[in-house]
């Protein structure tokens, strides 16, 4: 076997969540799916990379919804030991003041066209741990702060360790978010307090937007949790003097550092000023998300797409009457899906919208349903439908409201305009929406949308975007022609009551008389848009781009 220098050098990619199959219930919503395609990508392009998680025995939750809409959860659990391999090594933590084994399950993803990128699932549900112990890597997002801590330690040291353990050398550690800074604190003792040599060998991805919503803990828990393993004196001065802010930790002891998109980059850099935060856009991995009849197509017209999706730009190619067909079979598919779940009969018909997400105050499922009337009226004229999907987390009290509300919009509406909720919200399910409706709505209350992904599934399948501007689609919007835009521009400023009303305007107004018009009465122009969604939206929204840039800026700096 030939090997490079280069090659027994891996990057080693960290993530609390990674959605890489479906059966492997490790993820929550964007945040673990992007690191599932970011592996994906790295192994089609063969890029050296070992990635590390926890195994969350117990997964994140399964959904169950009453006809009301009330959220019950359950565990998802799945057996490691079906699906991969253990690790020959252990390694050991001190959390509070206590050993903790550690052991890892190895799942080796294999990309059809290129390399192998191995997966460590952290587990501490080993032989004579304490029992509490054993329930550290049970489930995702699961307890309280202390909880977190003691699973961050386990992501961010013990992964760390493990992966000395195994004889991996590493070139670069790459935080996806900074549930996995406590790494730094690991690397700082292994370099006898170097802290220019950690920053040299640690990128870190910010994923939020607001300072509301970085992970911190107070000194008191550190100290009692991790007070055998660091100082707690040496933590505060670079992780934050009231509390431990795990984006501050990652920030300062990294020698990369970027946002999701542009406009995450800027508030980023607005947040912290003193550091050189840069933008590398979020993709998703194309041959995932392209549904089966795209796939088709597009192998049909555009060889080579699947590894090149730049090639997607060549989409005008492919005919008018091919695109349209390829949607039917996928609308048709999720009628079937979703008559088989719930007992609805949709309509191949009627525009078809869809909004599945995390179900979370910000993304604002509702919005849709804010003015009946409206809603009704423009139902009235062309046939609306609406699908959605998405889970609450238990603690999230909101969000759980959010469906119940939907379940009741659903029956003021009865009778006159469908509207279904889907169970259990994963990627399989995701694959199916953002494939199967004619447009996907998103509306998010700006900035809090860091990035976004699922809009970018759907236009890989020709699904058209109708979205507030924030995240990627401020970079992805050309009114008109990659879908439209729900309020005003970033850079307007306005106040929140001026945003509110410009937003349902448009929400409703381009519902009316652009986007139902064009689908009902110039189904050869709505089509042309799906096109151009696909050549200008897909071609560059996938994480192959993506992946290109960490590579030459972060990997190889
Ligand atoms: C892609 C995906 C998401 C991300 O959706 P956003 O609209 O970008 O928040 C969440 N959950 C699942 C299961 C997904 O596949």
């Amino acid at each position: 076997m030939v090997s490079s220098p280069m090659h027994d050098y891996k990057i080693a990619y960290f993530s609390m969540e990674i959605g890489i199959r479906n059966d492997i219930p490790t993820y929550s919503g964007g945040l673990g799916v992007l690191a599932g395609d970011t592996i994906r990508s790295s192994a089609d392009l063969s890029v050296p990379m070992v990635a590390v998680t926890l195994v969350s025995r117990k997964g994140y939750l399964q959904q169950k919804l009453s006809d009301s809409g009330d959220q019950t959860e359950s565990t998802d659990e799945w057996n490691p030991k079906a699906l991969l391999d253990l690790a020959p090594k252990t390694v050991e933590i001190e959390i509070e003041r206590g050993k903790v084994t550690v052991q890892a399950w190895i799942y080796d993803y294999k990309s059809t066209i290129g390399g192998t990128v191995p997966i460590l699932f952290l587990d501490t549900d080993v032989e004579g741990n304490a029992a509490e112990d054993r329930r550290i890597t049970d489930t995702l997002y699961g307890g309280d702060d202390q909880y977190r801590l003691k699973q961050e330690a386990v992501l961010g040291i013990g992964g760390t360790r493990m992966l000395e353990a195994l004889g991996y050398r590493i070139s670069k550690y790459h935080m996806n978010e900074g549930h996995s800074a406590l790494l730094t604190l690991e690397l700082l003792q292994r370099y006898e307090m170097d802290i220019d040599r950690v920053r040299r060998h640690c990128i870190f991805t910010t994923h939020t937007p607001v300072e509301a919503a970085f992970d911190r803990f107070s000194y008191e828990l550190v100290r009692q949790v991790l007070g055998s393993e660091f100082p707690t004196q040496v933590i505060r001065e670079i992780g934050g003097d009231d509390k431990l802010n795990m984006t501050l930790l990652a920030l300062n002891l990294s020698g990369f550092q970027n946002g999701v998109t542009k406009a995450h980059m800027k508030l980023s850099l607005k947040l912290f000023p003193h550091y050189a935060i840069r933008a590398i856009t979020n993709g998703v991995h194309s041959n995932t998300w392209t549904s089966q009849s795209f796939h088709k197509l597009f192998d049909k017209y555009i060889p080579g797409w699947a590894s090149e999706p730049d090639l997607l730009v060549r989409i005008a190619k492919v005919p008018l009457c091919d695109i349209w067909a390829a949607h039917m079979e996928n609308k048709k598919n999720l009628i079937a899906y979703i008559e088989e779940k719930t007992g609805e009969k949709l309509s191949e018909d009627a525009l078809t919208l869809g909004f599945a997400r995390r179900t979370t105050g910000y993304k604002r499922a509702k919005l849709i349903f804010s003015d009946l009337k409206k809603l009704r009226d423009i139902n009235k004229a062309r046939p609306l439908q609406l699908v959605f999907a998405g889970k609450a987390h238990p603690r999230d009290i909101g969000g759980k409201d959010l469906i119940r509300e939907i379940f009741w919009y659903k029956r003021q509406l009865r009778d006159e305009l469908k509207v279904v909720y889907l169970e259990n919200y994963d990627m399989q399910i995701a694959a199916k929406l953002t494939s199967g409706v004619d447009v996907w709505l998103n509306t998010p209350l700006p900035p809090m949308e860091a990035s976004g992904t699922s809009g970018m599934k759907a236009a890989h399948n020709g699904v058209l975007n109708f979205s507030v501007l924030d995240g990627w689609w401020i970079e992805g919007c050309m009114e008109g022609i990659t879908g439209w835009a729900i309020g005003p521009s970033p850079e307007q400023e306005i106040s929140e009551e001026e945003r509110r009303k410009s937003e349902l305007d448009d929400l409703f107004n381009k519902l009316r008389y652009l986007v139902a018009p064009k689908f009902y009465d110039d189904r050869d122009a709505w089509t042309a848009m799906m096109k151009s969604s696909i050549g200008k939206v897909a071609y560059y929204f996938n994480t192959d781009r993506m992946m290109r840039r960490y590579i030459t800026e972060a990997y190889l700096r």
